[in-house]
């Protein structure tokens, strides 16, 4: 890190100076269909109530704001960091005023409602500055049974799906597998999903919030009251082409496996003992760790990988290498 101590947190770094990984406070948020994995297992310093559902990573949304923890912009908001370090940040992506990525990790006590994300042009309607959502998810543990519901099965129609949602029959409609640790599952916007209890992930998505469900198994909240449905923006959102979905096949690449790849984002996924450089290739790197410590090397300085930790790595950074334990993965998310 080259910046003197008494650097202004505004300081540009366009073009000047390389920098090193950030590390940001998570975000944690309560819902009820949340747990207490995100600490016990992913080491996220929790409360002592019961219902710690998503740990936010990484986020530039609106109000939710990744604070940086570490480096010499401690105290600043990663859109701020755009603001002030944007090709030093973005790179080759430089000009966004928003981080494009939302990364989270998720734990599911209780099972999701079914729900649907827009695509990008479907969320400009509702709202001119959300974008699509699609996203993926990274088994990290699954009770022994546990499933996620992804797709609708062939000949699900807007019809059917209707009378199903009055008869309390949805889940007929819906396509769904057992999942076990380390299996990956990419949803399209579009496509109608929910994640079943017992499941703990990390979730890569395009930075939006806008969901709209479609049922939420007949349950409540805590004020005796069920939880808003969208229907009529759900269908209208859902892709009735695609089908039922199922687990990502890997690709093998050097070093490792690409799990996902898309036109909003690649997870490539390394695992067991080695040293894997990261390209300098003027991208901005995420890296999450879901299982065994690791590190990172960036230039001389040597940062700790710990088991649900995440570090964002600038695209101007110094020479960088992940070094592995027998047990350890990590992902690694970024920008095609
Ligand atoms: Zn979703």
């Amino acid at each position: 890190m080259l910046i003197p101590q008494s650097a202004p947190q505004t300081q540009r770094l366009d073009g000047i100076l390389r920098m090193n990984a950030i590390r940001f406070d998570p975000l944690l948020k309560r819902i009820r269909w949340g747990g207490t994995r995100l600490g016990t297992t992913l080491g996220k310093r929790l409360g002592p109530e019961t219902d710690y559902a998503e740990s936010w990573e990484i986020a530039d949304h609106y109000e939710d704001q990744s604070i940086v923890n570490t480096s010499y912009f401690a105290g600043s908001t990663l859109q701020e960091l755009l603001r002030d370090s944007n090709e030093a940040i973005l790179g080759r992506h430089a000009g966004r005023d928003q981080f494009p990525l939302l990364i989270k990790f998720l734990d599911a006590s209780d099972r999701l409602s079914v729900q649907v994300h827009p695509n990008d042009a479907q969320a400009k309607t509702y709202d001119p500055t959300e974008n699509g959502k699609t996203e993926a998810w990274v088994i990290i543990d699954a009770e022994p049974g546990s499933r996620v519901y992804a797709g609708l099965k062939e000949g699900v129609t807007a019809e059917s799906i209707r009378a199903a949602i009055d008869t309390g029959k949805l889940e007929d409609c819906l396509h769904s597998f057992e999942v076990s640790a380390g299996d990956c599952v990419f949803i399209p916007a579009g496509t109608v999903h929910a994640i079943g209890e017992g499941i703990l992930l990390a979730e890569v998505q395009q930075s939006s919030d806008m969901t709209f469900r479609l049922y939420d198994w007949d349950r409540v909240g805590a004020d005796g009251q069920p939880r808003e449905l969208h229907i009529e923006k759900a269908i209208a959102c859902t892709d009735f082409e695609l089908g039922p979905v199922n687990c990502q096949v890997p690709q093998s690449i050097e070093h490792g496996q690409e799990l996902a790849s898309c036109e909003y984002f690649n997870i490539r996924r390394y695992a067991g003992a080695g040293q894997v450089p990261i390209p300098d290739d003027d991208r901005f790197h995420v890296l999450l760790s879901l299982a065994e410590a690791a590190t990172v090397t960036v230039g001389p300085e040597v940062e700790q990988l710990a088991f649900g930790q995440t570090l964002l790595l600038p695209a101007e950074h110094e020479a960088a290498t992940i070094n592995l334990a027998a047990n350890s993965t990590v992902l690694d998310v970024f920008l095609p």
